[in-house]
């Protein structure tokens, strides 16, 4: 596998690690459980790291060296896909290594894979993550565009892959909308959850989760769990809180913004002083990103995860509160209505308008055997989404693409000296 950009080791929820750095570990994971042997590669970004990262028994993460370990932002990576592919060739070369397939996840790391590919005749598989087309098409009206640069990289990919990986059938749908993907290259492959790690709390552990987070214990609490940029909409929900206050000055209500800044370093200070102009500081509490482990207490705390993304490819956060068994309401976007089953394990909102938005929160809030019942459910229905049976399915993927032919598009093995 190659990711590029961002390690599938590194801390999710803040920069440029975030659902992608989970699926890719998750399902890496699940395939090395079945005796798959994963070399995951990414750039590496500290000199303590190691090149070679044993995560458990048939599976690695080989950190190349790439540029800078500091410094450079994802924008800038495209600068160092040379760099990259060749640090992969020769740790290959130099470990007499063989591989029976390719699977790249992100653009960067696509246009690497199509590179070695052809270089060395085995199948590609691509799985895109997030599409600029798509990106651009459900953006905010203030947050700025993906680049054409980076359309134009995913539109090879879409034309060259051998197999195209997606989430749901929505996002196949977008694929061949946008990139006139052939239908019979593309292969839906649903995330999941890890419900060993995410599970229902006693009333013991809520309250002991809030008592960790510092919210009083007779409150009722909102969260939003994941990276702070415009994209994830946090500040559809801190305007809707400030809807909530305006309409009840005196409810009893905290709302807790948990990640990092991501994009634009301004982002984090700009959802304070946004909950400041809006008067709602004293109800909001930031908590900066935490590793999965910790998670697990933020949403056991909370009544409701609010997701008000402009768009998900798939949405692992409400995949995760609902496997806690907390109701989420999020926006009827990409692959939130899979995620969420509407009306029984929460509630999906067409649009961003904070007043719609603090509606929904608020009616839910309010009609605590309502919420409470859907939060019983919505165990039952994460239940349905493992990484176990995400990477069966994937494997039987793998098995299909090292099925085809590849000797007429691509350069013989030999060629790769490997
Ligand atoms: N996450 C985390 N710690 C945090 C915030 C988020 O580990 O403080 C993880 C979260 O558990 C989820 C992922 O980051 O698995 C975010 O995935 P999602 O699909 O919701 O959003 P994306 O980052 O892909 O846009």
């Amino acid at each position: 596998m190659i990711a590029m950009h961002t390690s599938p080791i590194a801390q999710p929820g803040s920069g440029d690690a975030g659902g992608m750095n989970v699926y890719v570990l998750s399902i890496a994971t699940q395939l090395a459980r079945k005796g798959v042997d994963v070399d995951i590669f990414t750039r590496a970004t500290r000199p303590s790291q190691g090149e070679i990262v044993e995560i458990e028994p048939h599976l690695r993460v080989i950190n190349i060296v790439a540029g800078p370990f500091e410094g450079l932002s994802k924008e800038e990576l495209p600068t160092q896909l040379a760099a990259f592919s060749g640090g992969m060739v020769q740790f290959i070369k130099c470990n007499n290594l063989f591989y029976d397939l390719i699977h790249s996840h992100y653009w960067l790391s696509g246009q690497v894979g199509w590179l070695l590919r052809d270089l060395w005749g085995i199948p590609f598989v691509h799985t895109a993550h997030t599409l600029a087309a798509v990106k651009n098409a459900y953006r905010a009206a203030d947050d700025s565009p993906e680049s054409e640069a980076r359309r134009i990289c995913e539109q090879q990919l879409s034309d060259n892959a051998d197999v195209m990986v997606v989430n749901t059938e929505d996002e196949k749908r977008e694929l061949i909308a946008h990139y006139d993907a052939q239908e019979c290259h593309i292969d839906v492959i649903t995330p999941g959850a890890d419900t060993d790690l995410f599970t229902p709390g006693t009333d013991r552990n809520t309250e002991r989760s809030r008592r960790e987070l510092g919210i009083p214990l007779h409150t009722k609490v909102v969260a939003f769990v994941g990276r702070l940029q415009k994209f994830k909409g946090p500040e559809v929900l801190i305007r809707a809180t400030a809807e909530l206050f305006k309409r009840d000055p005196h409810r009893n209500l905290r709302v807790v913004i948990c990640g990092g800044a991501s994009g634009e370093a301004s982002n984090v200070q700009s959802y304070h002083e946004l909950a400041r102009e809006l008067g709602v500081t004293h109800r909001i509490r930031f908590l900066d990103a935490r590793p999965p482990q910790e998670l697990v207490a933020v949403y056991q705390a909370a009544d409701i995860v609010a997701v008000p993304s402009y768009n998900e490819s798939f949405g692992l956060v409400a995949m995760e509160a609902q496997a806690t068994g907390t109701p989420v309401v999020a926006a009827r976007v990409g692959g939130l209505p899979i995620a969420v089953d509407h009306n029984v394990t929460g509630l999906l909102i067409d649009g961003h308008d904070p007043a719609t938005w603090a509606d929904s929160l608020g009616e839910l809030l309010d009609d605590d055997e309502r919420r409470i019942a859907m939060g019983e459910e919505a165990v039952g229905h994460a239940a349905k989404f493992s990484w176990a049976a995400s990477a069966q399915d994937l494997l039987k993927v793998y098995e299909e693409a090292t099925k085809l032919d590849m000797s007429e598009c691509h350069g013989p093995r030999q060629a790769a000296g490997i």
